[in-house]
């Protein structure tokens, strides 16, 4: 062991703690010893199967090319997220939240406009489906790999297989010298300022080191139990706290989208993979049980007489008041958690790594650094946490107790009343998102989608014509381009297929 280094111990080996290690050894690999501590007998969440774009950034931080990492873990292009049935208002019953690329700067323009227009009273067409090119590459379930002769941005994120993406992680960080140690932890020991000194497993080693992550999952075994950071719950504001699980057969041309419906009770999940679907119900105990929200399922996929086996998961949304106290930074899910509307976990960790080794580098662990370090984190959560209460508070679906509660929810934050208020105005919310620093993680473009997507406009029957001004845009011919630009794109299935030749 070289002396000279400082210790860092990892202690969780799920997804969080595996990005973690990676990015680590990338960044720190002289300055810190790396070892990554895992129960034998904790399991993994074992969900978690979209992202965002930014995790492209990641693996290409820790230098594994899509050719290396793709196919081990039967992962998929993903360019966006289809909403279905969050909205009973006739023509908004669907609606699709786009990663937005280079191409989409001369469509989105005119989406803005209609939008705002239509919000003032004008007939014009304002339902975002029609303005991006991501919209129209998940229509038809193609994959955003550009040619060279195409040669503008194209933005995507990916599905994976969570437990295969985190054995290949492993791998990954053995090869730049990560340790790794089979270990369950049930104590730790103190130094006399309060700083983690060592960590106690159940045969009475003691594992020091300077500083420690925890990537425990809900357990938040050191910034929860032993650091007794406190937890702010969302539950007031996010009712769902269940999520029933099943995987069915790949069949035909994969999706290129994730598709979440809403159900009586929350919202269902289908996830394409190269070799299965993923499939959750996440739902809310307080409005129904497990065995009718698994029956609700069950009939949603048709699936009611087939013997799948189902897995049930609990989780709490909301978040840690610090996620680094002390010597311990909380990484993943032991730090928090805003339900997987929007798939945004994996980035949290990978942000909150990459935004601590900025902080760190530059402040070594002082007050100061570490207050303005939780103060970012905290406001990304809340950003992200406004988005996805905007989706429940914004659904016009009465069917049950659950939506009707949701609708009517008066616990959401002072940001999001404000951002309704200036939209139900007729104002453009650009101001208002900059004001309050949400589009920090969901810009203006992505709030306007789902505002507009769930047809939050006023009533067709108090619309007038608009004159030509007004119909500046014509949607034909935004159409045209956008197909046209498609036609340079390959089906998903061909494009995966390159993997194994690239
Ligand atoms: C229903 C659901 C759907 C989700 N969907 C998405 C999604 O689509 N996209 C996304 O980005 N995220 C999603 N997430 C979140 C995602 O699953 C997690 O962010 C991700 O898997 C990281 O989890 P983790 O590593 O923090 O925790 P875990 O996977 O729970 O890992 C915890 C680790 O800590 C170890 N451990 C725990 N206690 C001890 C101890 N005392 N001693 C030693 N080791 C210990 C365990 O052995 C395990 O290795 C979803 C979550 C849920 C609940």
């Amino acid at each position: 062991m070289n002396t000279e280094k400082k210790q860092i111990v990892i202690l969780g080996g799920g997804t969080a703690g595996w990005i973690a290690a990676n990015l680590m050894a990338v960044h720190w690999k002289d300055k810190f010893d790396i070892t990554l501590v895992e129960s034998p007998n904790i399991g993994t969440i074992g969900v978690g199967e979209g992202s965002t774009p930014p995790l492209r950034g990641f693996f290409s931080a820790i230098g594994v090319p899509e050719s290396e990492w793709m196919n081990e873990c039967q992962a998929t292009y993903k360019v966006g997220i289809t909403f279905k049935d969050w909205s009973v208002k006739s023509g908004f019953d669907h609606y699709f939240h786009p990663f937005l690329s280079q191409p989409d700067e001369f469509s989105a323009p005119a989406f803005f406009h209609n939008s705002f227009l239509r919000r003032k009273g004008i007939d014009l067409e304002g339902h975002p489906d029609h303005f991006f090119l991501a919209t129209e590459l998940a229509k038809q379930k193609l994959a955003p790999i550009a040619p060279p002769n195409f040669p503008f941005e194209i933005n995507y994120g990916y599905h994976f297989d969570s437990g295969l993406l985190g054995k290949f992680l492993a791998k990954k960080a053995a090869t730049k010298g990560v340790k790794h140690q089979l270990a369950t932890v049930q104590d730790v020991t103190f130094d006399n300022q309060g700083n983690i000194k060592t960590l106690v497993t159940d045969n009475g080693e003691h594992i020091a080191a300077d500083l420690f992550f925890d990537c425990t999952g809900f357990r938040g075994q050191l910034i929860q139990k032993a650091l007794k950071v406190p937890y702010h719950s969302c539950a007031k504001s996010l009712f769902n706290d269940s999520a029933v699980v099943f995987a069915t057969e790949q069949t035909g041309e994969p999706e290129s989208q994730t598709i979440s419906t809403a159900l009586k009770y929350g919202w269902a999940w289908n996830i394409p993979l190269q070799n299965r679907i993923g499939n959750g119900y996440v739902f809310s105990s307080s409005f129904c049980d497990e065995d009718k929200a698994e029956t609700e399922f069950r009939e949603h996929l048709g699936l009611l007489d087939a013997d799948t086996e189902a897995r049930h998961i609990k989780f709490q949304v909301g978040r840690v008041e610090q996620h680094w106290a002390k010597n311990c930074l909380a990484i993943g899910l032991s730090q928090g958690f805003i339900e997987p509307l929007e798939a945004t976990a994996l980035d949290m960790v990978q942000e909150t790594v990459v935004r601590f080794i900025e902080a760190y580098n530059q402040g070594e662990g002082t007050d100061k650094f570490r207050q303005d370090f939780n103060n970012r984190i905290n406001a990304r959560f809340d950003a992200i946490r406004d988005y996805i209460v905007c989706h429940y508070r914004i659904s016009s679906r009465t069917d049950t107790d659950y939506w009707i509660a949701n609708g009517n929810n008066q616990h959401i934050s002072r940001s999001l009343h404000a951002i309704l208020a200036s939209w139900m105005a007729g104002n453009n919310i650009t101001d208002e998102l900059e004001r309050q620093k949400l589009d920090a993680y969901f810009p203006n473009v992505s709030w306007n989608c789902l505002l507009t997507g769930k047809g939050i406009y006023p009533d067709p029957s108090q619309l007038k014509p608009g004159n030509d001004m007004a119909h500046k845009y014509k949607i034909e011919q935004l159409q045209r381009y956008i197909k046209g630009c498609a036609l340079n794109f390959k089906s998903h299935s061909e494009q995966l297929k390159l993997l194994t030749t690239s």
